[in-house]
């Protein structure tokens, strides 16, 4: 080791993995710890929902990298471990064992925690999270046995929960606030393609319902509806959204708003501190303004350039949010981000589940999302980037290719 310095990495998630390996490869030769509250080395959430939940899929599957691969890559993981404080004066990090490290540069990748309801009954069991693989091993379990589920919250996490749940069988009631599922991020035109998935898939949708509470003996019984209706089931999951893991950034002076706030490199507002993943709250110099994004591609593609910037490099993190979802036999793909819209623009027939929708405000794509649709999430994205006006019949029309229309928006992609 010619490097005396040491990095060290907050968060032993998908961010955090790809931060330690983008050390590794661009030749830091220091000393890398990654600290991690989890059991778990670093692994991928998606499949917790999806194909590991419905059993089909294993743990190994999950993984970011193999068993051996921070051994190799003189990597030390503290598995099981929290940091508890953190003070930038003198650069160091307690451990929840009492142990103090000091670091010369560090990640905080805390990553998000599902969002907790303070209802009557939320901590009788059967009412399960989801967040960690332990989480997703115990409402497996519950899958297994078959029975009733009230999924709560129509958001990503609830309604791939629900496809899961029939595609094993049960019965499922999802209990959403809104007028139709996905509607914050999707609005109500394209949420509703949604609702009619999930109603020809047997799923029993109570739109436009609060949850009131759940009752039963030790275990819940039944979820009480504000509506005054009483659901019985076997168990509830609840997905209504998550919240960035800030609290040591907090305690520490960090500016934090909802997540770390980091400029385009991944930098805090503390000299050599940086943040990346679903817990930071970035400025993005294509918006204009500051985004946290919780998904997959987020983590993957920001723990590399923290670790690069880390290095002393100046990486500018400005792509496009990215994420997908899949639910029965629908995969979908969606970039962009439309806090606002004045309307949606398809091409091809919803209908037909194989379509793509674009939200357009004034005459700019704001979004864009491929339903069924696959290999055009990159012209998407360049129609996205592109900020050129462009016409809504040609954007409808298939007959005119979307790298075309791409072209327009980017010549440089030429
Ligand atoms: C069930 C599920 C399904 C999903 N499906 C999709 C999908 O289909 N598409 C998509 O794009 N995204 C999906 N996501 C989101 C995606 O998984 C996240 O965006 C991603 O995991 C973020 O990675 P991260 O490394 O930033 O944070 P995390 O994965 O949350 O990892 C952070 C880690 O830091 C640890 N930690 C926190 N605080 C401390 C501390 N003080 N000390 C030590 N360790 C600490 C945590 O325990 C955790 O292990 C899904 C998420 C879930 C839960």
């Amino acid at each position: 080791m010619t490097s005396d310095r040491t990095f060290i990495i907050v968060g032993a998630g998908l961010a955090g993995a790809k931060a330690a390996e983008t050390l590794r490869s661009e030749g830091f030769d220091g000393r890398v710890i990654m600290i991690g509250a989890e059991q778990q080395r670093p692994y991928e959430r998606p499949p917790l929902s999806k194909a590991y939940l419905r059993g089909e899929a294993e743990r190994d599957a999950l993984y970011v990298h193999d068993d051996g691969f921070y051994t190799a890559n003189n990597v030390e993981l503290r598995l099981g471990r929290t940091a508890v404080h953190l003070d930038t004066s003198i650069r160091q990090v307690a451990l929840d064992d009492g142990t103090w490290l000091r670091y010369d540069r560090l990640l905080l990748s805390t990553g998000a925690e599902p969002r907790r309801l303070a209802v009557p009954g939320e901590a009788l069991d059967g009412v399960f999270y989801l967040r960690s693989v332990e989480d997703s091993d115990a409402v497996r379990e519950r899958l297994d046995r078959g029975g009733s589920v009230v999924v709560i919250g129509g958001g990503w996490i609830g309604t791939e929960v629900a496809a899961s749940a029939r595609q094993r069988g049960l019965e499922v009631t999802i209990v959403n606030p809104h007028s139709v599922p996905l509607e914050r991020v999707l609005g109500t035109e394209v949420g509703s393609i949604y609702r009619d998935i999930h109603g020809d898939h047997g799923v029993r949708m109570l739109m436009g319902t609060r949850l009131a509470g759940f009752r039963g003996a030790t275990a819940v019984e039944r979820v009480r509806t504000d509506d005054g209706r009483e659901l019985e089931c076997d168990f509830v999951v609840i997905g209504v959204g998550v919240e960035p893991r800030t609290t040591l950034a907090a305690r520490s002076g960090l500016y934090v708003d909802d997540g770390i706030v980091v400029d385009e490199h991944l930098q805090t507002s503390m000299p050599d501190v940086f943040a990346a993943g679903d817990v930071a709250m970035t400025h993005y110099p294509s918006f204009g303004h500051r985004l946290r994004v919780e998904h997959w591609a987020n983590a993957l593609h920001q723990g590399p350039i923290a670790a690069r910037n880390m290095l002393g490099g100046s990486d500018v993190y400005d792509r496009v949010p990215y994420f997908f979802s899949d639910q029965y036999e629908v995969g979908m793909e969606y970039a962009g981000f439309a806090g606002t819209w004045d309307r949606v623009v398809f091409r091809g027939d919803p209908a037909t589940r194989e379509f793509i929708v674009f939200w357009l405000a004034g005459d700019r794509v704001m979004a864009g999302m491929n339903v069924g649709v696959w290999d055009v999430s990159e012209p998407i994205q360049q129609l996205i980037r592109g900020r050129v006006s462009i016409d809504d019949r040609r954007l409808a029309d298939p007959d005119v290719p979307l790298e075309q229309l791409a072209l327009i928006a980017d010549p440089s992609a030429a």
